[in-house]
């Protein structure tokens, strides 16, 4: 597993610092990052979150896979060892 995952705003660096700042279009307002972004209580799946100015970020607005830094290399470390795995040759009959 990913040792070195950490949460910023993509476009920033802000870091979320745990405090329920998200609303959900359903009303109900969580801290994101507890759930992947998935409303705790509609079960709606946020692709995109947004960063939270008024407590030191900015205005973007990413996705949410986006704020987490340094799963894209582990991500990408499963990906080839999936590919290896298919690039073994098959036997044709
Ligand atoms: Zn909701
Ligand atoms: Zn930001």
């Amino acid at each position: 597993m990913a040792s070195e995952v950490k949460i910023e705003c993509p476009k920033c660096g802000w870091e979320p610092d745990g405090g329920a700042y998200w609303q959900c279009t359903c009303g109900h307002v969580w801290d994101t990052f507890t759930t992947a972004a998935r409303c705790p209580k509609c079960n709606i799946q946020h692709e995109r979150t947004s960063c939270i100015p008024w407590r030191g970020g900015c205005t973007a607005f990413e996705p949410h896979i986006d704020w987490y830094k340094g799963l894209d290399e582990w991500v990408r470390e499963q990906i080839e060892s999936v590919n290896q795995q298919i690039e073994q040759p098959v036997t044709e009959t």
